[in-house]
């Protein structure tokens, strides 16, 4: 039986997060994923209260002041944060949540809690390998694809405040490694 964690998994946007994720969750059925609220708009094929919250900016401000969010950030011109409820709500369960998010929010969320974080950051292989992916997902334009470089640059800095630094070259390589900051190096089998 593992102890409830809570795992914060960080990384530029393009790295990769999302198909890791959905691998390890296929993996590890007991992990709950939180699912954020933000204003950006929905990309094709995104659906509401699966991907994301997709809230208008009132909304979103209205969630700030009345304390339901456990973190929230800016990013490349947008608001995100993670509803503080599931969470509470998961670790009453008895179950470990999953936060894919930004660096300001990790930051947040480390200076709340302590020993039972998790966190990860996810690096490409390089900032050219990651701006040619950026561009090969066509989901972004020009204008966001540079926001996102730029932020980019700044999450690498600090990928040393995180407990775990990952490289999704490979997917099978990096899932290992993920399921070892987790779980530990002895239990990387599924958990079922
Ligand atoms: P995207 O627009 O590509 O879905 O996400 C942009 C960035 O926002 C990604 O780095 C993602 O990890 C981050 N993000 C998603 N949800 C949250 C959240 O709830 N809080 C914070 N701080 N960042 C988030």
């Amino acid at each position: 039986m593992q102890a409830t964690k809570l795992i914060v998994l960080t990384g530029p946007s393009g790295v990769g997060k999302g198909t890791l994720v959905r691998s390890l969750l296929q993996r590890h059925p007991d992990l709950q994923l939180s699912v954020s609220a933000t204003t950006r708009a929905p990309r094709p094929g995104e659906v509401h209260g699966q991907d994301y919250w997709f809230l208008a900016r009132a909304e979103f401000k209205a969630a700030i002041a009345a304390g339901e969010l456990l973190e929230w950030a800016e990013y490349a011109g947008n608001y995100y944060g993670t509803p503080r409820q599931m969470v509470s709500e998961q670790f009453a369960a008895g179950k470990s949540v999953l936060l894919e998010i930004e660096l300001a929010g990790a930051r947040q969320v480390r200076a709340q809690y302590d020993a039972e974080i998790v966190s990860i950051f996810l690096l490409p292989p390089s900032l050219d390998e990651l701006e040619r992916r950026l561009r090969d997902r066509g989901k972004d334009s020009e204008t966001a694809i540079a926001k996102r470089l730029a932020r980019a640059r700044e999450e690498v800095a600090a990928q040393h405040e995180f407990d775990w630094q990952i490289i999704n070259d490979d997917l099978e390589t990096a899932l290992q490694q993920l399921e070892t900051a987790i779980y530990g190096a002895t239990s990387c089998a599924t958990a079922d």
